[in-house]
């Protein structure tokens, strides 16, 4: 048996609390969801946590033990804390996965780890949003044909302010006539991050099989290769350098630290 995949999904979870649309299709919020269709993939240890559990649910053991953390979240981008964003990327770049969901593009991490602005067109009309595959050989879209469709989603549209993705996986065109980067993959560091547009919480997005299909598939392509601390060593020669102390001088940085 090799160890399982240790999967955190954080989830805001405050549509589900507040609005009762958003609560007849998620009732123990959109996490539960999608942990109860990760469920069905062997290999996974999945846990939950949101905004308001104490350090919203992503203490120092929990980062340390997540291998790959899911991120949802909308309205209160700017309630999540800055020293946990800090701690998050901090793991992500040491080799955790990271999967950012729809509107988890304007997320502090999301951000953090991109470094652009990641703004983009919207449209809340309950249309119809098909997604090309472009890359049918990529892990992630494993089960997934030419396209799949979303009778009913929020409309996000092209320019997308994001870095230029490592590798495009999924294009979707909205009934309106946009199109839109939708699933994106980057490297930083060791870490895999995937963004995945789908999602928006007034439609039952999370119970698409499709949908549950890619999340479950981005997990096993984001799982750590590799948890490697950062290090910035000064470093010993592997061969003889013939000294040249006497013609240039140092910098300094080791000696000063040394008095
Ligand atoms: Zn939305």
């Amino acid at each position: 048996m090799s160890t399982p995949i240790r999967v955190t999904i954080w989830n805001e979870f405050r549509h589900e609390k507040k609005n009762e649309a958003v609560k007849k299709l998620y009732p123990a919020g959109m996490h539960a969801t999608l942990a109860e269709a990760l469920k069905k993939r062997p290999g996974l240890e999945i846990r939950l946590a949101s905004l308001d559990d104490a350090e919203h649910g992503l203490t120092e053991q929990v980062v340390s033990g997540t291998d790959v953390l899911i991120w949802w979240g909308h309205v209160a981008h700017s309630e999540v804390k800055d020293e946990i964003v800090t701690r998050v990327q901090k793991r992500v770049l040491e080799g955790m996965g990271l999967i950012v969901l729809h509107s988890g593009h304007f997320s502090k991490i999301f951000k953090r780890m991109l470094g652009t602005n990641c703004s983009l067109k919207w449209r809340e009309a309950a249309e119809k949003e098909r997604l090309w595959n472009l890359e049918p050989g990529h892990p992630i879209t494993q089960g997934i044909g030419d396209y799949f469709e979303l009778p009913n989603e929020e409309m996000y549209g092209e320019r997308f302010d994001i870095p230029t993705p490592d590798k495009l996986i999924f294009v979707s065109w909205f009934e309106g006539g946009e199109v839109f980067r939708s699933g994106c993959c980057w490297e930083r560091g060791h870490g895999r991050i995937f963004y995945f547009r789908p999602g928006h919480e007034t439609y039952p997005t999370f119970h698409n099989e499709n949908v549950q299909k890619v999340i479950g598939n981005a997990v096993f392509w984001a799982a750590p290769r590799i948890i490697q601390a950062d290090s910035c060593p000064n470093y010993q020669p592997l061969e003889k350098i013939a000294p040249k102390d006497a013609q240039f001088g140092k910098a300094g940085v080791l000696q000063e630290s040394k008095l």
